[in-house]
Parts: structure tokens; C-alpha cells; sequence
């Protein structure tokens, strides 16, 4: 009788949260140590994500100086320290809950995300983006070809099938862009016109005789180098658009 009593009283454990996971809590919870109270034997995935922190955000978890896998269950008096998963300072002696981050990004993005989709593969990511794609095709996608699934939807980030994600914190594409390759640390990965922004598919150079039937005329008159994509045929060239492709490039490489 007193061991019921006893179980079925709530447990506390002093937490933390470390950088940008902090973006999910509450002010009064941010960059400090509080109480939490909870019942029954959860795992410190389930704490971490009803307070509102999906699991792939988190790299690390450590509990009274211990690192500790997510299905860890943990005790009452429990001192828990969280940490993001592209932090940059050192803590390398201790086991990551993941491996690091693939050396060659791939992504994929929710139904709504279509502009940061383009700008992606503007920039040489391989990066799918389809809107008539639900929540589970996703994940699986992701799963299956190692994507990190970029998302405004905690909930699709709290999936537990779910092993790399990001949370975009703002809603325009220009600044979801400087997130992305800045949190992810990508600088040294862009690849600027390399991937078709319409298909995903990779794009070659190619000679103007080649397509010199499908060009409008004053294309065919001003421009000598062209680029083609493998997949869908569309042709690319240094038109209107390049100048300010290339300021966004600069400004994002800087
Ligand atoms: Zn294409």
C-alpha cells in the first residue's frame, strides 16, 4: 500500500535547456534551470517533447553529467542538461545521440515550404519538395534517402520514426534560407547552379547549338552559355535573374 502511494507520487527532475532549443520554451523557462514534475516512468523524449522541444532538435542530453540515449527513463532528482544538435562548441569526448550531421546535406520540406525548396536547389541542394506529399510519405522518404526534414510543424518534428529534422523559426523564405545554411553551418557546401530549381534534377553545361531551337530570340542573340537540367529539360542561362541570385549567393557565403 505504501509502495502505490509511492509511485503514484510525482516526480521532479531540474532541466535546462541550452541555445536555440530555447526557442520553444516559455520566457520564464529560457537559459535557466527549472522544476519539472511528472508521474508514471516516461522517458526524457517524452518530457523533452511535452515541453514542446521536438526530439530531432537534440543532440545531446545529459543527466547528472551523464549522457543518456532518448528511451533513458529518468529518476526523481534528476539534474538534466539539453543540448541542440548543431551546436559548434566541443563535446566531443561524450556519445552524440546521433551521428553528426551528413557531410553532404539533403533535405526534404514540407507541402508549404516551396520557396525555400527552390532556393535550396538554387544553391546546390539536393532538396525535395512535393505538395501533394502527407506527413508519413515524408518521413519515410526522409528516413529511406537520410534527408533532413525541414519543417514549420512541430508536430511532423516530434514523429519518432523521425531522426533529423530542423524547425524553422521564421515564416519568409529569405530568411529561412540565411537559418538553414547558418544553424546547419552549409556555408562551404554551396554550390550555386548545380541543381534545377523547378525538378531537383542536376543541370550541365551544354552547348548553344543544342538548344539554340528552343531559344526565344533575344535569348539567342545576348547569351552564349547555357545550362540544361538532366531531368525535366529546362534550360538555364546568366539572365535577369543571375545579378541577384548571385548577391543572395555573396551575401550568404560572406
Ligand atoms: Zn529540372
Amino acid at each position: 500500500m505504501l509502495f502505490l502511494l509511492i509511485s503514484a507520487m510525482p516526480k521532479i527532475i531540474r532541466i535546462r535547456f541550452y541555445e536555440e532549443l530555447n526557442d520553444f520554451l516559455p520566457s520564464k523557462k529560457r537559459k535557466v534551470l527549472f522544476d519539472s514534475f511528472f508521474r508514471g516512468n516516461p522517458t526524457i523524449k517524452d518530457i523533452v517533447e511535452s515541453m514542446g522541444v521536438p526530439h530531432t532538435e537534440i543532440d545531446l542530453i545529459l543527466i547528472n553529467g551523464e549522457s543518456v540515449s532518448f528511451d533513458h527513463h529518468p529518476a526523481n532528482g534528476d539534474i538534466v542538461s539539453v543540448y541542440p544538435v548543431y551546436e559548434s562548441f566541443n563535446i566531443s569526448p561524450i556519445i552524440r545521440l546521433r551521428t553528426k550531421p551528413l557531410r553532404i546535406s539533403r533535405f526534404i520540406t514540407d507541402a508549404h515550404l516551396g520557396k525555400l525548396a527552390r532556393i535550396l536547389r538554387m544553391l546546390g541542394f539536393d532538396t525535395i519538395y512535393n505538395n501533394e506529399l502527407d506527413d508519413h510519405q515524408i518521413i519515410v522518404i526522409a528516413e529511406k534517402e537520410k534527408r533532413i526534414v525541414l519543417s514549420r510543424d512541430i508536430g511532423l518534428l516530434k514523429n519518432g520514426n523521425l531522426s533529423r529534422g530542423y524547425w524553422l523559426r521564421s515564416q519568409d523564405p529569405r530568411e529561412q534560407i540565411i537559418e538553414v545554411i547558418q544553424r546547419l553551418d552549409l556555408r562551404e557546401q554551396i554550390l550555386p547552379f548545380h541543381r534545377c530549381m523547378e525538378c531537383n534534377g542536376e543541370i550541365d553545361r551544354v552547348k548553344k547549338e543544342s538548344v539554340i531551337d528552343l531559344l526565344e530570340s533575344m535569348t539567342r542573340e545576348h547569351f552564349d552559355d547555357f545550362y540544361q537540367c538532366r531531368g525535366c529539360k529546362k534550360i538555364y542561362w546568366q539572365g535577369s535573374h543571375y545579378e541577384k541570385m548571385l548577391e543572395m549567393i555573396i551575401r550568404l557565403k560572406g
